[in-house]
């Protein structure tokens, strides 16, 4: 495995393989590397001649300068790991790499998707994370690129990204990766207290919960439900959503014409863990 920081670099070994005729899988992270990441690597190694790895903690996403100051970064450790998961190359830009003019993001227009949930409470979080995937794809132009479930909003928001741009590459979705309690594997778990992370596991027992009740319940009913399940926790309920897979709109009523998913987010304290689940 080789790491490079530099994008010139890259886009040379790029090249070299390219006109060989090799494909190219790419797996965009902010590292703090754990077994969900790697799931994506896996599937890109399967489908591709090589596989890269981004790990770049990208300012612009961050509306809280807090979180981005605690984001955790293992940056050897992240490195040990893909070597063992079998990527061919690594890119750890800096900041100045990535942004040479500014931390700046552009604004895009996604039909609304951009403005529901996360992007209702995480304001500009979802310009940031467009920008800086764009300027990766100009830089790596894989053939394939790889995101978790875990992001819903974010995978539907790369989805439409492609589309608007006409992107020569394919969009692969990855199903989300759990502990054995089921809590949903994420970077800020790290940095959860003992206390919260026995709490946590309760997010997806709650989810898996209100997917039952659904069934005869109504979907006002079925928020209700949840609100309450959290209530009787130590974990804060920022938002639980029903919405279209496709549009991210909220639904009213439960109908087995569309695909629909419960999306949550929760406070652990002052750290911030999404989830969310299928529930037809
Ligand atoms: P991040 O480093 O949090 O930006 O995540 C990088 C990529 O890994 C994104 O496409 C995430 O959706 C994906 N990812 C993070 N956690 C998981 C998980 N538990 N299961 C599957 N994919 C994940």
């Amino acid at each position: 495995m080789i790491i490079l920081r530099n994008s010139e670099e890259l886009k040379t070994w790029i090249e070299r393989h390219r006109s060989s005729g090799k494909t190219i899988g790419f797996v965009p992270t902010m590292g703090a590397l754990h077994e969900g990441h790697i799931s994506l690597v896996r599937q890109s190694k399967l489908e591709n001649d090589v596989t890269i790895v981004s790990v770049f903690v990208n300012p612009t996403q961050f509306n809280n300068p807090e979180d981005l100051k605690k984001y955790p970064r293992t940056e050897e450790a992240d490195g040990q790991l893909l070597e063992q998961a079998g990527v061919e190359v690594v890119f750890f830009p800096t900041v100045e790499t990535i942004y040479p003019e500014g931390q700046k993001s552009t604004h895009f227009n996604f039909q609304g998707i951009e403005n529901q949930m996360e992007g209702k409470f995480r304001p500009g979080h979802f310009d940031g994370v467009a920008t800086v995937v764009q300027k990766f794809f100009e830089i790596v132009q894989p053939d394939r690129a790889y995101f978790g479930e875990k992001d819903f909003q974010q995978l539907r928001i790369i989805q439409e990204l492609v589309k608007q741009k006409r992107l020569p590459l394919q969009i692969v979705p990855v199903a989300i990766m759990r502990e054995s309690d089921g809590l949903a594997m994420s970077s800020r778990n790290t940095r959860l207290s003992q206390d919260m992370r026995k709490e946590a596991p309760n997010i997806y027992q709650i989810l898996q919960k209100a997917k039952v009740f659904l069934e005869d319940h109504s979907v006002e009913e079925t928020k209700e439900f949840v609100s309450e399940a959290f209530s009787k926790t130590k974990l804060k309920l920022e938002y639980f959503e029903i919405a279209d897979e496709s549009t991210l709109e909220s639904v009213s009523t439960n109908s087995d014409s569309r695909k629909i998913r419960g999306f949550i987010a929760v406070f652990a304290d002052d750290i911030r863990l999404i989830d969310n689940i299928s529930l037809n």
